[in-house]
């Protein structure tokens, strides 16, 4: 509600976020498209709650988490929140399997069970067989479904997607795109940024920003009423 976020060069004031309203339900499919610099990062990592906001309201599962200490924020994130980035963003010394694994160790969950479950994601994304693989030894396609598998570990029941096509080629992309609408399908609540129509065409509901306002707001069944 009425979410507003500045950034801060010194003294100067940078308004990126001018007063966004939007509801966001369970299980939706969401892509959220605009222009660079319209601020849809600065919105993802608000929604999930990697920072905070300057001013206005956001209310996570029925709760407000608008004043959240960091702390308590980190906590909702780890149990809600699953993250996929444009950079891959895996460890490279990290076998596939140690890096789905790695929340499971904040979590506290033990070693057996951490590898158990990371396993079992890698299967969700068809890639068991490349478990033992580090990151330079898996494609750019593979080392993005091993990203949505760690996204996936702690079972959240949201996946944020920052581009998360972004630097993969048309063919892996559709992959990485089906293996998103499984998991929508599977119930989770899919919120993705894209700079490609064809790639937003997997969303149910489009939301454009521009200049830190929602521009429009339509869900597909009203887009194809229009022609
Ligand atoms: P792109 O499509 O290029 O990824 P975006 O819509 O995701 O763009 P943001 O990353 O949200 O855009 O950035 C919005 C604006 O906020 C930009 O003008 C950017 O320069 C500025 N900005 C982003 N992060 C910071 C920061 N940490 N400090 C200062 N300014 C920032
Ligand atoms: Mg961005």
């Amino acid at each position: 509600e009425n979410l507003r976020k500045s950034y801060y060069l010194g003294k100067q004031e940078l308004p990126v976020l001018k007063g966004i309203d939007l509801d966001i339900f369970k299980n939706e499919f969401v892509a959220l498209m605009g222009p660079s610099g319209s601020g849809k990062s600065t919105l993802m990592n608000i929604l999930g709650c990697l920072d905070t906001l300057s001013d206005g309201k956001y209310v996570l599962n029925g709760k407000d988490v608008s004043r959240m200490s960091d702390n308590d924020l980190a906590e909702i994130r780890n149990q809600e929140i699953g993250f996929v980035f444009q950079q891959f963003n895996l460890l490279p010394r990290l076998t596939a399997l140690e890096n789905v694994a790695l929340p499971l160790i904040y979590a506290g969950v033990t070693k057996k069970e951490r590898n158990e479950r990371a396993l079992e994601m890698l299967e969700k994304v068809k890639l068991a067989d490349r478990y033992h693989h580090k990151p330079n030894e898996l494609s750019g396609g593979q080392i993005q479904r091993v990203a949505i598998a760690r996204a996936l570990v702690n079972r959240p029941s949201i996946i944020l997607a920052d581009e998360p096509t972004g630097n993969l080629d048309s063919k892996t992309s559709v992959e990485i795109m089906n293996l998103l609408t499984d998991i929508h399908q599977l119930g989770n609540t899919v919120v993705l940024v894209t700079h490609e129509e064809d790639i937003a065409g997997y969303a149910k509901r489009v939301v454009r920003l521009r200049d830190g306002l929602i521009e429009s707001d339509r869900k597909r069944e009203e887009m194809a009423h229009q022609h």
